[in-house]
């Protein structure tokens, strides 16, 4: 399938980036019968889903958990079709996979939207009506979003009648939504609690997200990889080399060729130019169209759209190995979502405004607990534990594009600071670890930044504002011949939405 011709390589597809979805587009391309070669500019594969090891610990940085990868679940489905049924997958407790943790308040959001809605309602008999009709929007965003997904035209007929919710709520925010339906300030900021999955507080987030985001947990459940993410990236990256696709590692690109309106090929950093019928960017869209394509390649409306794409916030991560035995402590295989007051806009206050994080809005889960019986994550006895909070660029930008391990002693100051901070918040749930840490590593959004390469480390791609959802957001398909785009840009951040965008892309640039 490689072409030689003219000295220059040529490939049927290239795909710039390893993240899911370019892992994603690159096999569904490969599994089409065509010459591929995937272009990362990482010294690892993955993106966010490349795990790390420190000493004997394992650690999974772009995945905590996962929805739709039950029996019949829109991931499970797409990774059958892609012949990867060896990926497995183990289900966090369906009574409570996620502890939201209030002042004063905890409830555990659980598989079943009837069982959330009745737990939910048990709490806040007042907003019972309200409840109603929030779960009855919900069931019927699902019920538009599957028949939206149908391959027939009769299918897809089938989103009609939940039209209104579209019309209602499809430029509005998540606050504005809930505004309308319940009346309960803390009820409100349970409904939103996961916006940590998307990064923003509800008076911010696009309603279609919002709600996106619960019915993706609530309708099948919270899954973890049998073999945490590594389990998942190798699962690609074998099955890709099986099917005689080319990954390289260390060479990013530099430019997307355009001749002629159509993309040609791909320039790599170190001058080599390599030839292809279709090009798929698994980079941020920002990145793209500014950096990888040029701006006056781009038609008016598009480079406006660039021009004023923000990307979302991005985080300090704490990853820890102890030797605490994590089963007798309060710790499940749940995520822990810590809340130092049920106004979101006041908890994502310092982050918006470009402040660190205060140490009273996290997310800690161990994946560990999750994935109890791989031997890769911790010796026996061990854990591992994850703090995870959003934070912005600003108090890090001074260390942008300074190489990893030299960025001078006030980094380190700062990373071991943040590392002291995070211990004691973590100690909440997991009393005594400050004692029983045997490894220890700090993210920032620097790390972000020069890891995966994404705008002032975001971890989500643009923001999922109402303006950057849905038809609104980056198409898979770019103005430019022959260029597709797939990511958290495109329908959205997280894994599963990620790799259903590489799927897609790959079906297009195979298509002709
Ligand atoms: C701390 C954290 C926790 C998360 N938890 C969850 C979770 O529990 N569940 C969930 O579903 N999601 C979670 N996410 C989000 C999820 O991991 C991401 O949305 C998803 O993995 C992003 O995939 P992507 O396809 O956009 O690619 P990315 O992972 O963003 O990878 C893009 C790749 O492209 C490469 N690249 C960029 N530019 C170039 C270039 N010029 N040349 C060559 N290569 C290039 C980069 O090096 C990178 O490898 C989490 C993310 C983080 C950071």
């Amino acid at each position: 399938m490689v072409r030689m011709n003219t000295g220059a390589r040529r490939y049927d597809v290239v795909v710039i980036g390893s993240g899911i979805g370019g892992l994603t587009a690159a096999l569904t391309a490969a599994r089409r019968g065509r010459g591929v070669l995937v272009l990362e500019a990482g010294k690892q594969l993955g993106g966010f889903t490349n795990p790390f090891e420190r000493r004997h610990y394992g650690f999974d940085p772009g995945i905590h958990y996962l929805g739709e990868c039950g029996p019949g679940g829109a991931f499970r489905r797409l990774l059958d079709g892609l012949g990867l049924d060896r990926v497995r997958f183990r289900e966090l407790s369906p009574d409570g996979f996620d502890r939201l943790v209030f002042p004063g308040y905890e409830v555990a959001t659980c598989r079943g939207v009837d069982r959330y809605e009745d737990r939910l309602a048990k709490d806040f008999p007042r907003d019972r009506d309200g409840l109603g009709r929030f779960f009855a929007l919900l069931r019927g965003f699902r019920a538009a979003m599957s028949a939206l997904s149908g391959k027939s035209a009769r299918e897809r007929l089938g989103a009609l009648p939940h039209l209104p919710i579209f019309l209602r709520y499809g430029r509005a925010t998540y606050g504005e939504l809930l505004d309308d339906l319940v009346a309960d300030p803390l009820l409100k900021a349970v409904l939103a609690a996961q916006g940590g999955d998307y990064g923003l507080p509800p008076s911010r987030a696009s309603a279609m997200v919002g709600l996106g985001v619960l019915d993706h947990y609530l309708v099948g459940g919270a899954w973890f990889p049998v073999g945490g993410s590594r389990a998942l990236r190798d699962a690609f990256v074998d099955a890709l080399r099986e099917a005689g696709a080319t990954l390289e590692r260390s060479r990013p690109v530099s430019r997307v060729l355009v001749r002629g309106g159509r993309a040609a090929g791909v320039l790599c950093a170190d001058g080599e130019e390599i030839q292809a019928d279709a090009v798929i960017s698994n980079a941020d869209a920002v990145t793209t169209y500014r950096d990888l394509v040029g701006t006056p390649h781009l038609p008016t409306r598009l480079r406006r759209k660039v021009a004023r794409t923000a990307p979302s916030l991005g985080a300090v991560c704490l990853f820890v190995g102890t030797d605490l035995d994590l089963t007798q402590t309060t710790m499940t295989d749940a995520n822990v979502w810590h809340f130092s007051s049920a106004n979101l806009d006041e908890v994502y206050a310092p982050a918006d405004r470009g402040a660190l994080p205060s140490a009273d809005f996290f997310f800690l889960s161990s994946p560990s607990l999750k994935d109890p019986d791989s031997p890769g994550k911790a010796p026996p006895g061990h854990h591992t534990v994850e703090l995870v909070t959003l934070a912005p660029f600003e108090p890090f930008s001074r260390w942008a594009g300074a190489k990893t391990m030299r960025r001078g002693e006030d980094y380190d100051r700062l990373k071991a600071d943040l590392g002291d901070r995070w211990l004691a918040a973590a100690e909440r749930y997991v009393p005594g670890l400050r004692g029983h840490v045997q490894v220890l590593e700090v993210a920032t959004p620097v790390t972000a930044q020069s890891f995966v390469g994404t705008p002032r480390g975001s971890i989500y791609g643009p923001e999922h504002t109402p303006d950057l959802i849905g038809p609104f957001r980056y198409g898979a398909k770019s103005p430019i011949d022959g260029l597709f785009l797939c990511g958290s840009s495109v329908l959205g951040c997280g894994v599963v939405p990620c790799a259903a965008s590489g799927r897609i892309a790959g079906k297009l640039a195979t298509a002709r």
